[in-house]
């Protein structure tokens, strides 16, 4: 059997790795992609002599897919945790300690929110529970409009913006509640009588634990395991049409040359899906071009070993502040150190904006270091700094968004599956359980046939 696995990001890794414990040694696995290296979003750097990540840097570990992908591939002895510092929220210009107990930012109780938001935003938290809810089973609205509806705007702006704006570089008005916080969703369609009640039913039972893993080593450390185990070919091309053949199927790369598969895993972002689907799933292509997208640029700062940043994890920016980032993550204060520099992460970019594409490494690296004055007093003086831009990569979860990605794979043949961020979750974790899915459906489609 011949795979084609089309993007090489960690949906395309995966999507790989599982074809060939799957289908086996004589399984003839290919992974196509244009870029310098493999690994898309994940891409860990050195910065002063230690290794940094500069696109995703953590993943959830209270999800099983990645803790459950580094035993199997022998790794679990490197997973590493949070050194148990919190982050902030900046916002009114200073910093305060994130809320406790929230959902994605949802607050379950009006007193966590004590110096965040105002005395009129406090009551009318606190008299939330008694006011009467309409919810519409099944709906999906912007989660911005509901929290705003029962806590206020303030709550919107200072506490759900800036977790949204991390993990989609989106807000509270561009992403669906089902999306943003699907258990407080579900909570409301079981008839919880209150957005209170709701995020209570929702929180996780234990929050015991961190929240937060990531690689000793980066996530190189995963993705050339990942390489390793596979065994497939690299061809660094980028694919421009999928045809049927036979019963098998035709990639055209990017100077007209054919390669013939009897399976394919489409693992590219949402926005480039369009042009490959258009032959063969025109419904899906369709609805691949109606996913709006975000970018974002990291810019990773070296400062001198001994700079007295505080002991935080890093701070995530309300919407409204007059800066320019909008999260600080102080990595080694987050994760430890590994060498004698602090390194620092600056995120900039929201959807709707386009500071991403347009501005300069010289402007960034400015804003930067202003930034982090405003935000902790101090003048740090880098000793190594990387720009990396992150352009049209990450999916708005938008309302619907659930639909959506039905229609992307409704009628889809079945040895032609869809991998990637923009289908069931954007982070790592969903984009390895999708990926591992997708293996599976193409083999068992394959092998029967
Ligand atoms: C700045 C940033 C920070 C993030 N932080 C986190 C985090 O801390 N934790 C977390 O869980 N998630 C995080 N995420 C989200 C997560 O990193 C991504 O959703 C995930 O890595 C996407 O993987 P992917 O393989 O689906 O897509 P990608 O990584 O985008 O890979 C797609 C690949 O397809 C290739 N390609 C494109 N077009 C073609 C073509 N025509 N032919 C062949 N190849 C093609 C590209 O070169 C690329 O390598 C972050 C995202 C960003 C942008």
């Amino acid at each position: 059997m011949r795979y084609s696995v089309v993007g090489g990001g960690i949906s395309g890794l995966v999507a790989a790795y599982r074809l060939r414990t799957l289908a086996g040694a004589d399984a003839e696995i290919t992974v196509f992609d244009p870029a310098d290296r493999l690994g898309g979003i994940l891409r860990t750097e050195r910065i002063a002599g230690q290794p940094m990540d500069i696109g995703a840097e953590a993943y959830v570990v209270r999800r099983p897919e990645v803790p459950a992908l580094l035993t199997e591939l022998g790794l679990a002895g490197r997973q590493i945790s949070t050194t148990g510092v919190r982050p902030t929220i900046y916002s009114q210009g200073r910093l305060h300690p994130l809320p406790a107990d929230t959902v994605n930012g949802i607050p379950t109780s009006a007193a966590s929110m004590t110096g965040l938001v105002d005395d009129a935003t406090i009551a009318q938290m606190a008299a939330e529970p008694s006011r009467p809810l309409h919810w519409r089973v099944g709906a999906d609205p912007a989660v911005g409009a509901v929290v705003a509806d029962r806590f206020g705007d303030q709550v919107v702006a200072r506490s759900v913006d800036p977790m949204l704006s991390g993990v989609y570089a989106g807000s509270a008005a561009t992403i669906g509640i089902r999306s943003a916080v699907p258990t407080v969703a579900a909570a409301l369609d079981a008839g919880a009588p209150s957005l209170t009640d709701a995020g209570r039913r929702a929180l996780p039972g234990s929050t015991q634990g961190p929240v937060f893993g990531a690689i000793d080593g980066g996530y190189q450390v995963l993705l050339d395991a990942l390489v390793a185990r596979s065994r497939f070919q690299w061809v660094q091309t980028s694919i421009e049409r999928i045809a049927r053949d036979g019963t098998g199927w035709s990639l055209c790369d990017d100077e007209g040359r054919p390669w013939g598969a009897d399976g394919v895993i489409v693992a590219v972002p949402a926005a480039r899906l369009t042009p490959l689907m258009a032959d063969v799933a025109p419904d899906a292509a369709a609805a691949a071009a109606r996913i709006p997208v975000a970018s974002a640029a990291v810019l990773a700062l070296a400062v001198p070993g001994g700079t007295p940043l505080p002991a935080q994890s890093g701070v995530l920016v309300a919407t409204g502040e007059r800066l320019h980032t909008k999260a600080i993550t102080l990595s080694t204060r987050k994760w430890g150190s590994r060498g004698n520099a602090e390194l620092l992460r600056l995120s900039f970019g929201r959807f709707g904006d386009d500071l991403a594409r347009t501005t300069s490494d010289a402007e960034l690296q400015s804003w930067a270091l202003a930034d982090v004055l405003t935000v902790f007093g101090i003048a740090v003086d880098p000793v190594d700094v990387r720009v990396h831009r992150w352009l049209d990569a990450m999916p708005q979860y938008s309302p619907g968004h659930r639909e959506l990605a039905a229609e992307l794979r409704t009628g889809l043949p079945p040895s032609l599956a869809l991998a990637g961020n923009y289908l069931d979750g954007i982070g790592v974790p969903a984009c390895v359980g999708v990926a591992g899915r997708a293996a599976e459906a193409v083999v068992a489609a394959t092998i029967r046939r």
